[in-house]
């Protein structure tokens, strides 16, 4: 079952269907997300172009339809501190709910974002006809930092020149995703009892 990210879709009907779309689209699908990144290092004639994966399972009923799913890949950004270009990952978890108005809001999963398609008008103006590319495209968006920076532990030429002292001896592993757990708990609910 495979259908595309790009074009309209029926949200509707791939929520009563519980459907569900794996993607693989190139960076370049995402001209908004292009236009803060920086040019790949031109590396002439190499086609080192990112990939956003994307998958998204439907639900919900009535007009309210639930976007549940993940993105990966990243872009590369200037690092604001050193100016060195840097790879950021761009990946994370979808929780989107969409619905033609402003509506109930009441009963909105924990942790979901609403989404009314009369103020997104590059999204379409009915669930039944909805363009999911800018959809996402807004998630990706919204993970791009303002001033974006190495991270803690990374090469970062700026943070040298203020003379920190290098602690190599530091193990810097700290990978925290705060939505892993809630969405392990989502996952298993629904399940048994
Ligand atoms: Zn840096």
């Amino acid at each position: 079952m495979s259908r595309s990210l790009t074009g309209q879709v029926n949200l509707r009907e791939l929520a009563r269907q519980e459907a569900s779309i794996e993607a693989e689209l190139p960076l370049s699908d995402f001209e908004r997300v292009i236009a803060l990144s920086t040019p790949a290092n031109n590396k002439a004639g190499e086609s080192d172009e990112g990939v956003i994966r994307v998958s998204l399972r439907f639900s919900g009923e009535h007009d309210l339809v639930f976007l549940r799913g993940n993105l990966e890949g990243s872009v590369t950004l200037t690092c604001q501190r050193c100016m060195e270009a840097m790879d950021y990952s761009l990946a994370g978890p979808v929780k989107l709910a969409v619905s033609e108005k402003e509506q109930e809001v009441e009963g909105l999963p924990k942790g979901f974002e609403l989404i009314c398609l009369l103020d997104a008008d590059d999204l379409g103006l009915k669930l039944d006809e909805v363009h999911l590319l800018p959809l996402v495209e807004d998630e990706l968006l919204l993970r791009i930092p303002l001033v974006p920076m190495h991270g803690e532990g990374a090469e970062c030429l700026g943070r040298a020149r203020v003379g920190e002292v290098s602690d190599e001896a530091e193990p810097k592993e700290e990978i925290t995703r705060p939505f892993s757990a809630l969405a392990d708990l989502m996952a298993s609910k629904g399940k048994g009892h």
